[in-house]
């Protein structure tokens, strides 16, 4: 998707402090982060949101998760906590519409989120 922000990451068009990478998936540090850990986990294929999902990307899908738990042992967060978040669509705040999820660690994290 040529005007997309997070496939301009993914061709290295716009840079990012990028933590993970691999044939399927980046994750790269938020640009405006809202946690002393807020990592950005996406699928290197352009699904705009959730939303969006289709049954073919189930194992996609599966790997972001994966990539994130692993990252998340790997980082020592398992212990305190972590949090992975999808925001979709215009009530949830999606402001990018490529499909990300927040890593988010480092502080206690409220809940409900507002
Ligand atoms: P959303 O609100 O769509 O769930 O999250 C989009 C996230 O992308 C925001 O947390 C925002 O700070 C981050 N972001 C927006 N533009 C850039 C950018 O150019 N580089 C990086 N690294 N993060 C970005
Ligand atoms: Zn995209």
């Amino acid at each position: 998707m040529q005007d997309c922000l997070f496939c301009k990451i993914i061709k290295k068009e716009i840079p990012a402090e990028i933590a993970y990478e691999d044939e399927q998936v980046l994750v790269f540090k938020d640009i405006n982060p809202m946690a002393p850990v807020h990592l950005i986990i996406i699928p290197k294929k352009h699904i705009p949101a959730l939303a969006d999902m289709d049954e073919k990307d189930t194992f996609l899908m599966g790997q972001i998760q994966l990539t994130a738990a692993r990252l998340a042992v790997k980082m020592g967060l398992a212990e305190e906590g972590f949090r992975l978040v999808n925001n979709c669509g215009r009530d949830a705040q999606q402001t990018v519409m490529h499909i990300h999820y927040h890593l988010l660690a480092g502080r206690p994290l409220n809940w409900p989120p507002g």
